[in-house]
């Protein structure tokens, strides 16, 4: 494990003596990004000391539990029922910068905004979560939000996509899942099998559809256990899988999807018509961070935040640390996985704050509730070696409605009052989640 302690520019320390002038800020916490890794650490942060002083950088006026957007697909929640005002969960003691991030200086333990504010460090923690690269499927932007094109990777769609799914007369229903790394790995299949669900509810439609499943993956699911039970339940399904497929292009004219088809001749080219598509778009760290100094420089996790796994602290800059979609963690990117990271990261940058060793130590927790249908999850944990680690005593790779009655009602309600209040954490009185 890495034990980096020493701030590498001691010349800011003093942070309490802020704003030089207005358009220059000093704290001794600045975290860049007020999603769930962001809320739930300043909440974590300030529940050990309240002295602390710390400022989140976050642009958008509403916050958004994105884990309900499947369920806004599905027509079991309103997209309203999932965004709560920035304002009323910013901690009390932490300041919000209403602003983008727009330049990363780790050398001088500053950064710069959109609106011009230089904005200087003791210590960055770094969660501005996952951008969507819409643009790198040729046509999509055009074609999305009408005429049978969706995506639950947007609030922009999530509710039309319910549209599409309810109003479907029948013919042919694409899902996709691209080759990058996304966030929730499961989300592309769950709305799949909702989906499902409502066109087996209308014999006539159901009669005339055909499901496909379009994945550039070469698998269902990364952990053999979860993979063999949604093997099955394609299977029963039959919806119609289609591995190594890599959705490159809407002919929105012509309903047509295109895609690159990875043999092991090379890669052919494969049109596909559909009736409806529910696009899960390319994803990528943010354009800031792969541009920074903080971003790893090559091989497969290239651009994100570059941490220890172990740690969460920044492999260079001992002063930086990093957790949530856009860290480098080798893990599913999921909400769930922050849970058991912000623990680690705050007892880690306290300790490099207090010149103590690191003791933290994350070990891959994630979990996706794989929404199998309405009324069933199988709720998916794994750690870093891709092995089920339950919260459970029972078999978690079996289907279940009491883990849908988890996923419906009880995920949210702990999101918003337990998680990201900074509550949810090893050693918090919720026995029957794992600790
Ligand atoms: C359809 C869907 C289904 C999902 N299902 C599940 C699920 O079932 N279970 C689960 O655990 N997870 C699920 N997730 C994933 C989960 O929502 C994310 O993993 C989680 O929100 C990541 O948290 P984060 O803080 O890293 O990023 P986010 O929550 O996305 O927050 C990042 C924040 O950074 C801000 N930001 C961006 N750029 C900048 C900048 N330049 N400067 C300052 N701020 C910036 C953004 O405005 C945003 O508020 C799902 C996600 C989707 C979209």
């Amino acid at each position: 494990m890495s034990n980096l302690t020493t701030p590498k520019s001691p010349a800011i320390a003093n942070t309490t003596e802020a704003n030089l002038d207005s358009n220059t800020l000093k704290y001794q916490i600045v975290i860049v990004g007020g999603g769930a890794a962001g809320i739930t650490t300043a909440n974590q942060l300030l529940s050990k000391d309240k002295s602390l002083d710390i400022a989140i950088i976050e642009p958008a006026a509403q916050h958004y539990y994105q884990p309900g957007w499947t369920m806004v697909g599905g027509g079991v929640f309103k997209l309203e029922d999932t965004a709560r005002n920035e304002q009323d969960l910013i901690p009390q003691g932490a300041t919000w910068i209403k602003d983008y991030v727009t330049q990363l200086d780790p050398d001088h333990n500053v950064l710069l905004t959109q609106t011009g504010k230089r904005v200087e460090y003791e210590y960055l923690v770094l969660c501005p979560g996952i951008q969507i690269d819409w643009h790198l499927i040729k046509g999509l932007k055009d074609a999305i939000g009408k005429d049978g094109v969706t995506s639950n990777y947007s609030k922009d769609y999530a509710s039309y996509t319910w549209e599409v799914i309810n109003n479907f007369s029948g013919g042919t229903a694409l899902f996709t899942y691209p080759n990058t790394p996304i966030k929730c790995g499961g989300a592309p299949q769950k709305i799949m099998y909702m989906a499902d669900d409502i066109f087996r509810s209308k014999s006539q439609v159901s009669q005339r559809t055909k499901v496909m499943f379009c994945t550039a993956t070469a698998k269902m699911f990364a952990v053999p256990e979860y993979c063999e039970s949604l093997e099955k339940v394609v299977a029963r399904r039959n919806i119609q899988v289609n591995f190594k497929y890599n959705l490159k292009e809407i002919k929105a004219e012509t309903k047509e999807a295109i895609f690159d088809f990875t043999t092991d001749q090379g890669v052919e080219e494969v049109s596909i018509n559909y009736d409806i598509i529910h696009v899960t778009p390319p994803m990528s760290a943010p354009d800031f961070i792969k541009e920074s100094p903080l971003a790893v420089k090559s091989g497969t996790s290239q651009g994100w935040v570059d941490v220890n796994k172990d740690t969460l602290q920044h492999n260079v800059y001992p002063n930086v640390f990093s957790l949530g979609d856009a860290s480098s963690l080798p893990t599913s990117k999921t909400a769930a996985a922050i849970r058991k990271q912000a623990p680690v990261l705050v007892s880690n940058l306290l300790a490099v704050r207090a010149s103590s060793s690191l003791t933290g130590k994350y070990n891959g927790y994630t979990c996706c509730p794989l929404i199998t249908g309405y009324g069933k999850v199988v709720m998916a944990e794994f750690d870093y070696d891709n092995k089920p680690v339950s919260s459970f005593p029972f078999d978690p790779s079996k289907e279940r409605y009491s883990m849908w009655l988890l996923k419906k009602y009880v995920f949210p309600w702990l999101y918003w009052n337990r998680m990201l209040k900074g509550k949810l954490f090893e050693g918090d009185r919720l026995k029957f989640l794992r600790g």
